[in-house]
């Protein structure tokens, strides 16, 4: 059977060694051609299609230490996919032992400690649901159906970012299998150098299979939801944002998008298709509050489209799921911000305007706050200065249509980028972008990060990520 190496040599395994990997493990393994390979091989974005050399579906730490040492003995590239939502399909790789956590999705919440801890295979749903039983939440991003370790080891942010910062900042303890095949834990007072790196430095140090997160009070209501408009009010709408944002409270999230409307129920059916700008809004605090707080958005102009109400958490934080299915062709290009400039929003305007799919769009995350306060050394996420993400974001469905999607969200990004900070979200980078936009996304901590990376896999086993080079 085909296989590659870490350096990507081919190489041919014979059916016996997988066969004795299977005697290893509790979850089952997947080759070519077995049911369930498909499944575990593809990820969210179509444009990736990788073949991995086999899919071992962990059950456990123990799966994951045996599935290192068989690729380490082996010398054949591991990667790892916990919900495969990386829009640069890093979750799998070609000729590779994919670890698929896809079945470790546990979550235990502890509300006496305000603490949950979820395994490495969870996707954010799997965290809300358990957590909101007893009035809690972890800070997650904003689509149900993204992986949590791919997130969090990232950065991550969503609707509670702005009051305690990125989704790693709120992590306390993470256990993780090593490159030889280790199981160890890491928090402040355990390996505090591992810690602080597997928080921002995304997946370069180890398999992680739980990661403790802090829980702070939100729900089970909050105010949130959607108000539309057509593209024409743009220039009102987006001049609210800018100036929402400017006071707005930290329980208050906001994001502008532009796009063509959806098919969705709460828009007219005559719009479907048509150039909308909307207004994305959630107030976490207490929703009497909410709703004076968001009364200017619900009263501007002749909304086409207005579902901002009181509505469980659990459901703000699904609201986007199907706008975002996996099995379209995608390709994203984005930016952090330290401000929202009359000139920016004439671009995204203008660039909204050309969008070449039903699908695509081009989005405002507002993400200032607490991320804003801490110290460089909390945690290995960077750019502590972002304070907007901009987000041009293609989205379509026919392989022939690539050519004229990719070009739009190239020539958008390039007309817009230089209004970034000059920092870029590790999480959002395609699978075209080079190290300079890894070491912008990483930051001032990337000398730090290769010094954790020097120690924790000297070998560099984990390297299909956006890989940190061990010194
Ligand atoms: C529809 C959509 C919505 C999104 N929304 C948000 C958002 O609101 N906020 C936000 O911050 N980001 C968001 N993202 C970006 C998201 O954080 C990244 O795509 C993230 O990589 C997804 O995590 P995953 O577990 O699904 O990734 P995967 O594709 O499974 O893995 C991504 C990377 O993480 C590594 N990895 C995965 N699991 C482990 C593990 N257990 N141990 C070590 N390494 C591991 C993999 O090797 C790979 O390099 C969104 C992405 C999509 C597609």
């Amino acid at each position: 059977m085909r296989a590659k190496t870490p350096e990507g040599r081919e190489i041919d395994l014979k059916q016996d060694t997988f066969d004795a990997l299977k005697l290893r493990l509790r979850g089952p393994v997947f080759l070519p051609g077995d049911v369930g390979y498909e499944e575990s091989r593809t990820v969210w974005n179509a444009m990736i299609d990788r073949k991995p050399a086999a899919v071992a579906r962990c059950l456990g730490s123990a799966d994951v230490i045996a599935c290192v040492q068989f690729a380490r003995d082996n010398d054949i590239l591991l990667c790892i996919k916990a919900g495969g939502h990386n829009i640069a399909g890093l979750a799998t790789a070609d000729g590779a032992l994919m670890l698929d956590l896809s079945l470790m999705r546990g979550v235990w919440a502890d509300p006496q400690r305000q603490v949950a801890h979820a395994q490495g295979g969870c996707l954010l749903g799997d965290v809300d649901r358990e957590t909101q039983v007893h009035g809690l939440a972890a800070v997650l991003g904003f689509v149900s159906l993204t992986g949590i370790a791919g997130l969090t080891l990232g950065g991550g942010f969503g609707y509670l970012t702005r009051r305690w910062g990125w989704t790693s900042d709120t992590v306390v303890g993470m256990s993780v299998v090593t490159g030889n095949g280790r199981l160890v834990r890491a928090s402040s007072d355990e390996n505090g150098d591992l810690f602080w790196g597997l928080r921002g430095g995304g997946g370069n140090f180890g398999v992680v299979t739980g990661i403790d997160y802090v829980l702070y009070p939100v729900g089970p209501e909050v105010v949130g939801g959607v108000v539309a408009w057509p593209a024409s009010q743009a220039p009102k709408v987006l001049e609210l944002y800018r100036a929402l944002c400017e006071k707005a409270p930290p329980e208050l999230t906001l994001v502008a998008l532009m796009r063509p409307a959806p098919p969705a129920p709460w828009l007219p059916k005559d719009m479907h298709g048509q150039p909308i700008v909307a207004l994305l809004a959630c107030y976490s605090g207490r929703p009497e509050e909410g709703e004076k707080v968001v009364a200017p958005i619900k009263s501007l102009g002749s909304p086409i489209g207005d579902v901002l109400v009181r509505r469980p958490y659990a459901q703000m934080q699904s609201l986007l799921d199907a706008t975002q299915p996996k099995g379209r062709r995608y390709y994203w290009k984005s930016e952090y911000l330290s401000r929202i400039e009359p000139a920016l929003c004439e671009k995204v305007i203008k660039h909204a305007a050309r969008i070449r799919s039903p699908h695509s769009a081009v989005i405002l995350f507002q993400i200032e706050g607490a991320l804003n306060r801490l110290e460089d050394a909390h945690s290995a996420v960077g750019n502590r200065d972002a304070r907007y993400v901009l987000n041009v974001a293609g989205s379509w469905d026919k392989v022939e249509e690539d050519r004229a999607n990719i070009d739009w969200a190239r020539e958008a990004w390039d007309d817009m980028k230089s209004f970034s900070t000059g920092g870029t979200y590790i999480n959002f980078l395609t699978a075209d972008e080079g190290p300079e936009r890894t070491e912008a996304a990483f930051g001032k901590g990337l000398r730090r990060l290769a010094e954790v990376k020097t120690k924790w896999d000297p070998q560099n086993v984990f390297r299909t990520n956006r890989n940190i080079k061990p010194i």
